[in-house]
């Protein structure tokens, strides 16, 4: 298949995913699917639900930016392009059914697990595997679990370790010119003809944005944590990025 028809826009189809933040529908292309980003917020497992205004729209158009930027330095991604405001199309995943957390300073889960302060900066930035499964909260895995239980080969793990690691500096340098400093971010990861291609989205849900300067929170937690200015902080990222 060459570019152009990757660019074509096909029909959609029957949905046949609904996540807490996404839909997923087939297209008339086997390989290609729409992401369908919706304003519906969880956390915490689902336990705490909401709505972001225009969330689908804003994560749309970030994922849309960071994806291509990823792509323009050589990572390789299932982004093929923002069909509207909240429509993506991408090439089809089989998804590794482990997220993978890249973390520069510590913060939530980290800072719980370990009684670490929030805020302080690592020596070194590190990758960590949760095993995706809503029943167990996402446990904390070794990477051996993903091998052993089948879900990854150690191949595939080092080279997803490797492409995480590869994200971490670009966004850093990307953030860093618009004064985010990124302290932590959640990826996903799929074969596709038998390639680890980048998947999901990148967007406030899934990463730890703060201002460099006052350290203030611009995503997420800012629902999580009731912190209110929750619109606002994802409209400030959009700005930020799109520069
Ligand atoms: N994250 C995510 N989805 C999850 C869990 C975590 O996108 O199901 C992201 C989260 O936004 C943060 C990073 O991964 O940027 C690390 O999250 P952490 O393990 O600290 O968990 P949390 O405190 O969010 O429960």
């Amino acid at each position: 298949m060459g570019d152009r028809n990757l660019e074509a826009i096909p029909e959609r189809k029957e949905q046949f995913y609904e996540g807490k933040a996404k839909k997923l529908y087939a297209t008339s292309n086997p390989d290609l699917i729409i992401q369908y980003f919706k304003d519906d917020a969880t956390a915490f497992n689902a336990k705490k639900r909401g709505t972001i205004e225009d969330k689908g729209v804003m994560n749309n158009r970030m994922s849309e930016l960071f994806f291509t930027m990823l792509e323009q330095h050589g990572v390789k991604t299932h982004f093929v392009r923002r069909i509207d405001d909240r429509q993506m199309l991408c090439k089809r995943l089989d998804i590794v059914p482990v997220e993978t957390v890249v973390r520069n300073i510590v913060a939530g889960s980290l800072a719980k697990r370990l009684g670490r302060q929030e805020g302080e900066t690592l020596k070194h930035p590190f990758v960590e595997f949760y095993y995706k499964s809503d029943p167990l909260d996402d446990p904390l895995i070794y990477p051996e679990h993903a091998v052993a239980f089948g879900w990854a080969t150690e191949a595939e793990l080092a080279e997803i370790r490797k492409m995480a690691l590869r994200v971490n500096e670009l966004l850093t340098g990307f953030l860093d010119k618009r004064g985010v400093l990124l302290v932590d971010f959640k990826l996903e990861f799929g074969r596709h003809h038998g390639e680890i291609l980048l998947g999901d989205e990148i967007c406030p849900d899934t990463c730890r944005f703060w201002d460099k300067e006052t350290r203030q929170k611009l995503d997420k937690d800012r629902f999580r944590r009731d912190l209110g200015g929750v619109e606002e902080a994802y409209h400030e990222m959009l700005r930020r990025v799109e520069g």
